[in-house]
């Protein structure tokens, strides 16, 4: 390293540019590599870059920081092809979910089966029958493109689906207790992540919420003594992001539809995730199903199609020809309708689950979340070394056996036996700076790496990387950002 006098005396020192060293925005144009990137792109966003290129190259020379090479048209021009790229790369990009969640809400929940993808291509590069019945050769529904798919899977009478769980149950609140009071046990008054709560879903519905029984125990009783000629629905919340243990007490849906019945009213349940098949026969922690909770005697319940359906964002309704029915002409369903995208997406999804046998292999989610410690571990184990030479010195890596979550609200106290690579700094001090700086390093591939710390270390859970190297031939891009 030369000192600044050393570098003046041996006449190194680059030399600043001035302002006025710069090419106007037209000469910049005019250049014949601009040119050849005009005929590329067009002349918009050609001339929009340079005008971006030259004002920062301004600023720079205005505090003299930019040095004679930076304000000639070679560099100018490539700094133009570069600011091109920027500008065309989309914001939404794909990552990959090393956290150890894997139905991850930051990271876009459900990854799309190869088939929902297939279908979503086909359907979306022409016109199709969206609304239109080619039996009759008229005007159709599109809900009816998935209506019995979701019955048969289900055992509803009835079935549509909207945006997501959020629509679902507003439109649910709405349409079945506008101006009226719909009674919710205090012990489910959820909040969901993204400012879904359930008291201010129920206000913008237009009902009115009455709560009853305490946080932990709700009684029978609670209630029938709530009901009033006021009342239009009671409605269960599955308390999906949290669990009340210890003193509790519930009503379950079995209990409260025979009470709900007895006075003529609805019972909807809101069961957030809802997995479409009984998990514990994976060996997983079990979450409640739609279809145990018609069978319970539910008239409505509300579910997401990309949590543990597998599926795209929407929100799925099913119950009884009644309830849906109402449900589906109240005008809000317009405005919540599903899109032809996530439709497409969401009916060849579900046609998964026509053959459970091979679902496991079929249906992303279910993959990832039956992949056996064992595995990741071995996996871990394969590539930990290459991992070690991207990053040592500054870290200690290791081999850790580690407990995931399924993610999305399903099952918070239920963990995942898993095994992640963990990469503590090897400093005494500034740990913590060394820790962010990694993290960021790993945010910073081209294929950004999201890991979690704590304890100290940065963990890679490897449960959702099907396919090492994509992690692996980032190595080397790591190792270069982290020298
Ligand atoms: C996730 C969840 C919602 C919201 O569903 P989205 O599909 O994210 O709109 C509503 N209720 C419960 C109980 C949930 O778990």
């Amino acid at each position: 390293m030369r000192t600044p006098d050393e570098s003046v005396v041996n006449g190194s020192k680059a030399a600043q540019a001035s302002a006025k060293d710069l090419p106007s925005i037209d000469r910049l144009l005019k250049q014949p590599a601009v040119q050849r990137l005009v005929g590329e792109h067009g002349h918009t966003l050609v001339a929009r870059c340079c005008r971006e290129v030259i004002e920062r190259a301004r600023v720079r020379a205005l505090a003299g920081s930019l040095d004679i090479g930076g304000a000639q048209p070679d560099q100018l021009t490539q700094a133009v092809d570069e600011a091109i790229h920027a500008r065309l790369a989309p914001s939404m990009r794909a990552v990959l979910n090393l956290t150890g969640t894997v139905i991850h809400t930051n990271l876009g929940r459900a990854l799309l089966a190869e088939p929902a993808l297939e279908h979503l291509l086909r359907m979306m590069s022409g016109p199709n029958n969206l609304e239109y019945d080619l039996d009759a050769g008229g005007r159709g529904d599109r809900d009816s493109l998935i209506e019995g798919l979701i019955c048969d899977i289900t055992g509803a009478q009835a079935a549509t689906v909207v945006n997501n769980n959020a629509a679902a149950v507003l439109l649910t609140l709405a349409a079945l207790g506008r101006g009226r009071e719909v009674i919710v046990s205090r012990g489910e008054l959820v909040e969901i992540g993204g400012a879904f709560r359930m008291p201010d879903v129920m206000a913008a519905a237009g009902a009115t919420l009455v709560e009853v029984g305490t946080t932990n125990r709700t009684h029978p009783q609670d209630y029938e003594r709530a009901i009033t000629p006021q009342t239009a629905l009671l409605m269960k919340v599955h308390t999906s992001n949290y669990a009340v243990q210890g003193f509790t007490a519930a009503v379950d849906e079995a209990q409260l539809a025979e009470i709900a019945h007895r006075h003529q009213l609805p019972l909807a349940s809101d069961l957030g995730a809802g997995s479409l098949i009984d998990l514990a026969a994976y060996g997983l922690p079990r979450e409640p199903t739609p279809q145990e909770k018609l069978a319970a005697g539910c008239d409505v319940v509300t579910f997401s199609g990309d949590k543990l359906l597998g599926g795209p964002q929407a929100g799925l309704i099913v119950g009884s020809r009644d309830a849906i029915s109402r449900i589906r002409k109240f005008p809000l369903k317009r405005a919540l309708r599903l899109s032809k995208l996530p439709l497409a997406a969401l009916e060849a999804t579900l046609r998964l689950y026509l053959r459970p046998e091979r679902l496991a292999r079929d249906l992303p989610t279910l993959r990832l979340l039956t992949r056996p410690q064992e595995e990741i571990l071995a996996q871990a184990n394969a590539i930990v070394q290459a991992v070690e030479s991207a990053v040592m010195p500054q870290f200690l890596v290791q081999v850790e056996t580690t407990l995931g979550q399924i993610g999305s609200g399903s099952l918070p106290v239920e963990r995942l036996p898993s095994a992640a690579i963990t990469l503590a700094p090897t400093a005494k001090s500034g740990r913590g700076r060394a820790l962010d700086a990694l993290a960021s390093a790993l945010r910073g591939l081209s294929l950004p790496v999201i890991g979690r710390i704590g304890d100290d270390r940065l963990w890679l859970d490897l449960r959702c990387l099907e396919r090492s190297e994509l992690l692996t031939d980032q190595l080397p891009a790591l190792k270069e950002a982290l020298a």
